[in-house]
């Protein structure tokens, strides 16, 4: 059996989802605005391009598109909001962080509409989202107040050194289509609990969704200037921010090939940078793992949001012993996910966030099977209406095939054998990428070697633990540089500044 469109198989009575209607007159989409100066805005120029739902390829909605003279307005308030928000206690912005995460809280059925309309995923990951979200702020308030300095023993008596946090000043942030709210959530928490102002580029495709992150701040009585919001021409508004004076720091999460162009521009004008990039994580699944359990979380973990994450599990490598099991067990998991809207009830995986995705996987796939691989299941976009594509699985890939190499970055695997561990960690390892990887085994000793001998930011084992607010989210190599959650995460958006003074 096929992998099945969910709404095909439920009544339109039964068409709710978790307390929401399908109908789009509770939760109109909306046209989102520049929010520039505490104020919400069209640009200048009057620059607007269509939202596209990926469930229908329709256009549902406008995005503002902010010109030059738009930039400028925003870096002028970014410097202004800085002095204010740097001036502002520890205490004073961490209360008010937390009143953002309840108005989050309190808005997740309007804004999860939103997020599942412009990007795709089914309603309950656009609310897990959007909960993890205010979670994230939650945490990074608390971070706020705990950016302790030090005192360090002097050589004479009558000296004090010590050392204090400062905010490193405006950042420039840029974030991606594939979690609109989470992907801006860290960095607009970070920067803001450690006192600084922030410029957000958010995604163009999905602007509703982090527009609504940003107003839940502006609610919460967040002083103008602090964020301003902008949406445009993405290497236009990059080139612009990054080499002008007033921005100290920048955090971009995107693909590394755009990341390294950005790392570049920033090394050029001395700013400060955080990378999240893109990853090819390996999957190692030892003969001695509970294959029911690694199943059941893989496929969880690879189908959410149809694949578009950064830590989706890509490469798998199963030991001889128990590989047929697995790609049968994984296979037939995969055949009955439910694809469809991701309004509709049911729906476990929705469409991919753009067409482009859809094109590039066609051409992974008829390469990978030009270099021995077999299709086990999927291969297919569905249907001619949205951008929806099949839960796929490719077993037997060479790898010099063009899907061992480059994140796919949708709904697809590679499940390929080894027999020693040696041979699975040399291949996790050939890659340049490290950012997340998977180990699934019951022995202790196998799970020590993985853990260590891997290269990566991240090793999640016998579970996906990855992501929470309080442990770090990073990766290494071309996977970028820099952590974005835990306790180093606020060190990102401060510096260390020494006083020492002599008693008279
Ligand atoms: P892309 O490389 O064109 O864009 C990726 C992101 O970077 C988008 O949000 C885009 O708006 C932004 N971007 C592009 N050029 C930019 C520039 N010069 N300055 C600032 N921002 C810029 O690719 P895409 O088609 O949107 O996504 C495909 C690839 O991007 C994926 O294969 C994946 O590797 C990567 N990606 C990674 C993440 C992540 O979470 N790390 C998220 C989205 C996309």
């Amino acid at each position: 059996m096929a992998a099945t469109l969910a709404g095909s198989r439920i009544k339109s009575s039964e068409k709710k989802t978790l307390g929401l209607t399908l109908t789009n007159k509770d939760f109109a989409y909306p046209d989102t605005k520049l929010y520039v100066d505490g104020v919400w805005r069209e640009s200048y120029e009057g620059a607007a391009i269509d939202v596209i739902d990926p469930a229908s390829g329709r256009a549902i909605g406008k995005v503002a598109l902010a010109s030059i003279n738009d930039l400028d307005a925003a870096l002028e308030s970014t410097e202004r909001g800085f002095a204010v928000w740097s001036d502002t206690s520890a205490f004073e912005r961490s209360g008010l962080m937390r009143r953002a995460a309840d108005i989050l809280r309190s808005r997740v059925d309007a804004t999860a509409h939103m997020l599942t309309r412009e990007q795709g995923k089914p309603l309950p990951e656009a609310k897990g989202e959007i909960l993890a979200a205010a979670d994230v702020i939650d945490w990074f308030a608390e971070e706020a107040r705990r950016t302790y300095g030090q005192h360090i023993p002097s050589r004479s008596s009558g000296v004090t050194q010590m050392t204090i946090k400062m905010p490193v000043g405006p950042v420039a942030a840029f974030t991606p289509w594939n979690f609109p709210i989470n992907q801006a959530v860290r960095k607009l928490a970070g920067a803001l609990a450690a006192g600084c102002s922030i410029i957000l580029k958010a995604p163009e495709e999905t602007p509703a969704s982090p527009a609504e992150l940003v107003r839940a701040f502006v609610d919460a009585g967040l002083p103008s200037g602090v964020i301003n919001l902008v949406f445009g021409e993405p290497a236009q508004i990059s080139t612009h921010l990054v080499t002008h004076p007033t921005i100290q720091k920048i955090s971009f999460t995107g693909s590394t090939a755009v990341g390294k162009e950005l790392a570049a521009l920033a090394g050029r004008h001395m700013k400060l940078a955080t990378m999240e990039l893109g990853g090819h994580a390996p999957v190692i699944v030892c003969a001695d793992a509970d294959i029911a359990s690694a199943v059941k979380v893989l496929v969880a973990s690879k189908y959410l949001n149809a694949g578009q994450v950064c830590v989706s599990p890509t490469r798998f490598l199963v030991q001889d012993d128990v590989y047929d099991g697995f790609v049968d067990a994984f296979v037939d998991a995969s055949r009955s996910r439910h694809i469809g809207n991701g309004m509709e009830l049911g729906t476990q995986m929705g469409p991919l966030a753009n067409d482009r995705r859809i094109a590039m996987l066609e051409t992974l796939i008829e390469d990978a099977v030009g270099h021995g691989g077999h299709v086990r299941t999927g291969g297919h976009r569905i249907g001619n209406e949205g951008f929806f594509f099949e839960p796929t699985v490719l077993g037997d890939v060479q790898t010099g095939a063009r899907i061992m190499n480059e994140e796919p970055f949708g709904p697809i695997c590679v499940i390929n054998r080894f027999s020693t561990l040696n041979e699975a960690i040399e291949e996790a390892n050939r890659l340049p990428y490290g950012l997340a990887s998977f180990g699934f085994t019951q022995s202790s000793r196998n799970a020590h070697e993985i853990a260590m001998r891997v290269r990566s930011g991240m090793t999640t084992i016998n579970h996906n633990g990855l992501a929470l607010p309080e442990v770090p989210f990073g990766g290494i190599m071309e996977s970028g540089h820099g952590t974005e959650g835990g306790s180093v995460a606020i060190e990102a958006y401060l510096y260390t500044k020494l006083i020492t003074s002599a008693a008279h």
